[in-house]
């Protein structure tokens, strides 16, 4: 045996974090994927090169329905971010080479067996044409749709169906009177014969021209339900000609005055809607069109593909270091999380492509009628938005996230994800002021569950209770995988110096929250902390408590007026987390 790893990771799409293309099949980025960027310090060199769309327009039949705002949207970043697939790939392995050294490419995963206390793969070195085994405890499939890392597990299934008629993807440069009316905007017509999407891509904008995708569909929706998987741009059953995308324009788009200047990229694809299984087989994981593969529709594919990994970097990081006092529950939980979610978009892009390449009469109606309430009608508007930007992600069922509490509803509740908030006030201001949002003051605890101690009060009430923050303080200081922080809200609690000075900068960060506890931008507010103390009769507050797992998603949330209730969180927290030993 040569070598023996923590994980091997094989493929090298986004989701593996390898492999630059010429030619790029993703652009989209999220909002919640941004933040992921966000959380490792890399949306500076994604935004430098990117295009922000701010919004969308739609045209039904020809008819102009009017604009989608994407940024009346309570998130950091109320945009889709266009950048190529190639440019993301290529920000993450700079990232990977600074971080952890050596990327393997070419090289090639032959075959891999699982043993009782590591996986073992055969290797080839396609450079030098040699052979290496290679052990390592865990091993992830980010391999593509074809993955061999699930297709050598029979139990592994990768059901679904093919789309049999064909998609058309160009990119181009487009001129015309019209060209401002669709710049860094997503553009959307829906016709009679199919659908037709532009989307903008970075370009060097001359004010002349502007660089676009053009997605469109071609001929009804049938499926065919073998085995064969067909997905993607690598297989096209025939060659697109520049002509074909010129009669697409014409038939989709002929109400704005657009031509080609000059095209880039043309070629037809395959969509297939598949999914795995479940994500984990013992040692074997599986990520990205490894575990799932859908339509392109609303540009969701490497966005959850980057999710899934996100999910279970932090998962087999606390397994491969002892800090979880249940690892098996742990790592299952990545496949319980994740498979819901990937369902829901392989659902909901399924039936926007099939409501798209329906020409039915009925369907015809019916997607008028639904596309118009759609746009009219703000609270369906808004569903609409939150899904294209993936703003209503949560986890539901999961054995490592604690079930709402009914009692305490206004709480940001388990399965949510936090919220970035206007700056805090660091409480160390012995050198200078500090401010800093909340998702820059986690950054650099990137890699630990971070657990909040937020305390503040109304005017007629008693400040907090000291003792039960320095039980905090105790408490959290014996778990090597955790960062403690000590919030309090409004500057009217002059002085920390009661807490517990031995162990509180070795274990916990202490920050102000000085906007009033009413605005809807304080961390009181967003932690729901603020309509319970609203609501609440008792003179002494009580505290929110509030875990939050690495991939910034809340594990468990409670307001603790007692011992017995921060007890509460300790046991919760010793369900997956071990204790310092
Ligand atoms: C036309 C089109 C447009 C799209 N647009 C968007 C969009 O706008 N936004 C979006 O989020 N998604 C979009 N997608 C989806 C997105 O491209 C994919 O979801 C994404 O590329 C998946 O990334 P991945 O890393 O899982 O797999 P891949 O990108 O397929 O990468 C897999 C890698 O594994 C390597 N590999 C395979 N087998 C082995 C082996 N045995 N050993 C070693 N390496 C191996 C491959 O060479 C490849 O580099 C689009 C897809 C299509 C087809």
């Amino acid at each position: 045996m040569n070598h023996t790893f923590d994980v091997f990771i094989s493929g090298c799409g986004p989701v593996g974090l390898l492999g630059p293309t010429q030619q790029s099949r993703a652009f989209g980025i999220t909002p919640h994927t941004m933040e992921i960027f966000q959380h490792h310090g890399l949306t500076y060199r994604i935004l430098q090169q990117s295009i922000a769309c701010r919004g969308g327009t739609l045209f039904l039949n020809g008819k102009d329905m009017g604009d989608l705002h994407f940024d009346e949207f309570d998130a950091v970043f109320p945009q889709l971010t266009f950048l190529s697939q190639s440019k993301v790939e290529a920000i993450l392995v700079d990232e990977i080479e600074k971080i952890h050294g050596k990327i393997h490419w070419n090289t090639e995963l032959i075959e891999y067996e699982q043993q009782k206390d590591c996986i073992v793969a055969q290797v080839k070195d396609h450079t030098s044409g040699k052979t290496f085994e290679v052990a390592a405890q865990y091993i992830i499939g980010s391999d593509g749709c074809h993955s061999s890392i699930r297709k050598q597990n029979p139990t592994w299934t990768y059901e679904g169906n093919s789309i049999q008629s064909n998609f058309a993807l160009a990119d181009f440069v487009l001129e015309g009177a019209d060209i401002s009316r669709i710049r860094n905007r997503q553009v959307v017509f829906y016709h009679s014969k199919g659908a037709s999407v532009l989307i903008p891509l970075p370009h060097e904008d001359d004010g002349d021209s502007v660089t676009m995708r053009m997605v469109s569909n071609l001929g009804t929706y049938a499926t065919d339900h073998g085995a064969k998987v067909t997905h993607g741009t690598d297989n096209p059953r025939e060659e697109l000609t520049l002509d074909q995308v010129k009669d697409l324009m014409d038939e989709r788009m002929n109400n704005l005055q657009v031509s080609i200047k000059r095209p880039i990229w043309l070629t037809f694809f395959n969509v297939n809607e598949r999914m795995a299984n479940g994500f984990r087989r013992g040692r074997a994981f599986i990520m990205g069109d490894a575990a799932h593969c859908h339509s392109p529709a609303g540009g969701q594919g490497m966005n959850i593909g980057l999710q899934d990994a996100e999910n279970l970097a932090w998962k087999l990081s606390l397994a491969l270091n002892d800090e979880s006092s249940d690892s098996e529950k742990l790592l299952d939980s990545y496949s319980i999380e994740r498979e819901p979610i990937v369902r829901s978009v392989v659902d909901a892009t399924g039936i926007l492509t099939r409501v798209a390449m329906s020409n039915s009469f009925v369907m015809s109606l019916a997607r008028y009628a639904g596309l118009a309430v759609a746009y009219a009608v703000p609270p369906v508007r808004r569903i609409l938005v939150n899904r294209i930007l993936q703003l209503d992600f949560t986890l539901g069922d999961s054995p490592i996230i604690a079930p709402p509490k009914p009692n305490e509803r206004f709480l940001e509740q388990g399965g949510h994800s936090l919220k970035e908030t206007r700056a805090l006030l660091s409480k160390d201001v012995t050198i200078a002021v500090e401010r800093k949002t909340i998702f820059e003051i986690l950054e650099k605890w990137n890699n630990k569950h971070a657990v909040f101690w937020m305390i503040t009060r109304q005017t007629w009430q008693q400040e907090p209770d000291v003792k039960l923050t320095n039980a905090f303080i105790d408490g959290i200081s014996r778990y090597n995988s955790c960062r403690g922080f000590v919030f309090q809200s409004t500057t009217q609690f002059a002085t920390f110096d009661d807490f517990n000075s031995t162990t509180q900068h070795k274990v916990v960060d202490y920050w102000i929250d000085t906007h009033a506890i009413s605005s809807a931008d304080s961390l009181t507010s967003k932690l729901g902390l603020t309509a319970h103390l609203t609501d609440s009769k008792s003179k002494i507050p009580p505290a929110a408590l509030v875990i939050l797992r690495p991939d910034r998603y809340i594990a468990y949330s409670s307001l603790v007026s007692t011992q017995l209730e921060l007890d509460q969180a300790f046991t919760f927290m010793d369900s997956y987390l071990l204790q310092n030993q």
